[in-house]
């Protein structure tokens, strides 16, 4: 590799991941060149951050954000633009890593057309792996592209996964903090409020992917997600709960060795390994100390209590376009939860009303192309925000 620094695009700058990936650059300036920004609406961020780190172009997905953007930067140098083309536009500039850190199935269009210019993509926008997997991956061995995984546990196992040893893999076992209602009973769940289900313990993440913590829907979308990123079965993935967040994943091997990853719980060490990969570097992450923590427990995971794991996991195995509609499902019903217009369990109430209705309806087919991802995904957007509207109705 050369000793340029290494062009670095960050889609979702302004998020909880887009932060933490520029807090490393911004510690090894020597080492990365910020290329190019772009978030959702939040212009005044966005230009922030593009000043700080010399971004020579900035994008806002939302057209009505543009020009607060281009005021916020003028006079700057820095290129502003607005809109889906943009977004677009700017995933292809040329880049030696873009990480993928919008959130939902958003950042399809813009971490596929990364993908299609054969560069280095660190996924952590798992949405766009759930919805369009096989999609996703094909496009990627096509033009030679190389996917480093960001969510932790995905990192955890890409670091344990041995690529020559694979055929004697017999478990990948991703872990889970279980949220912050690991222990409590179903009775009490369906009263909660999102400032409660937005209080994790452990990590500190984006609104929506913290309701799916809290309803276990991300450890679902995390199975589907290592489905497509290692070459493993769904028989072969299993959940772990694992309440202090240290150990991010194993693989089991067939001579009964099993390689497990460990850190503390910061994005900042998964989102350190790829950006340096396939070498390592430094990180301002705490260190481990394991004597210090003292105790790290494991309990099987309750997919009673937990629907929406229940739910993942059998969208996994029937495959096709399941996983599109789960996720279009429980994108919509996690927005109506922020939004207080259905109650907790009617997140996973909501996905398994979807999954019904498109099996009548003979919708769950695999979809050959991005176009009939996008039609899974607007009927599945469809039907979850009619079965939130009478939720809705009857909670009113
Ligand atoms: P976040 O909500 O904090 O940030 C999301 C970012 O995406 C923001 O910059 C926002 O402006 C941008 N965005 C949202 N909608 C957009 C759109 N339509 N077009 C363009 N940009 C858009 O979310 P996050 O916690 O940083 O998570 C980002 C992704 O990473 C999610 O897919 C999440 O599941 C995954 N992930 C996050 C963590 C974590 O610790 N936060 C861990 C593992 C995986
Ligand atoms: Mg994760």
């Amino acid at each position: 590799m050369s000793d340029r620094p290494l062009r670095v695009i960050v889609l979702g700058a302004t998020g909880s991941i887009g932060l933490a990936t520029l807090d490393l650059i911004g510690r090894a300036p020597d080492r990365f060149e910020v290329v190019g920004l772009a978030a959702n609406r939040n212009a005044a961020a966005l230009a922030e951050l593009a000043r700080l780190h010399k971004a020579p172009r900035a994008v806002v997905a939302d057209p009505a954000a543009g020009t607060a953007l281009a005021e916020a930067l003028s006079g700057t140098g820095i290129e502003a633009a607005a809109g889906e083309a943009a977004l677009v536009d700017l995933a292809v500039v040329p880049a030696d890593i873009v990480v993928a850190a919008i959130s939902g199935a958003a950042g399809l269009a813009p971490t596929v057309a990364a993908i299609r210019t054969g560069t280095r993509v660190a996924i952590a926008n798992k949405e766009c792996l759930v919805t369009a997997g096989t999609l996703v991956m094909g496009e990627a061995e096509r033009a030679g592209a190389t996917i480093l995984p960001v969510d932790s546990e995905h990192n955890a196992i890409f670091q344990v996964f041995e690529d020559h040893a694979a055929s004697a893999v017999e478990e990948v076992v991703l872990t889970a903090s279980g949220g912050p209602f690991r222990t409590w009973a179903k009775a009490n769940m369906a009263a909660v409020a999102p400032e409660q289900a937005l209080k994790h313990p452990n990590w500190s993440m984006g609104a929506k992917i913290t309701i799916d913590s809290a309803t276990m829907m991300n450890k679902g979308l995390e199975l589907i997600e290592a489905f497509h990123l290692f070459p493993i079965g769904p028989d072969q993935l299993s959940v772990v709960v694992h309440p202090q967040s240290i150990v991010h994943g194993l693989v089991r091997y067939s001579d009964g060795s099993c390689l497990a990853q460990l850190g503390m719980p910061d994005m900042r060490t998964p989102i350190a390994n790829c950006l340096n990969w396939p070498s390592r570097a430094g990180s301002p992450v705490e260190t481990l100390d394991l004597a210090r923590i003292g105790t790290l427990t494991f309990e099987p995971p309750d997919t009673d209590r937990f629907e929406c794991l229940a739910l993942a996991f059998a969208a996994l195995r029937r495959g096709n376009g399941a996983p599109t509609l789960l996720n279009a499902a429980n994108e919509v019903a996690v927005a109506a939860f922020l939004e207080r217009r259905i109650g907790f369990l009617d997140i996973p109430a909501t996905v398994d009303r979807v999954l019904d209705r498109a099996e009548r309806d003979h919708m769950v087919v695999e979809p050959g192309s991005l176009d009939d991802v996008a039609a899974l995904d607007a009927y599945g957007r469809r039907a979850g925000s009619e079965e939130i509207e009478a939720r809705a109705r009857l909670r009113a």
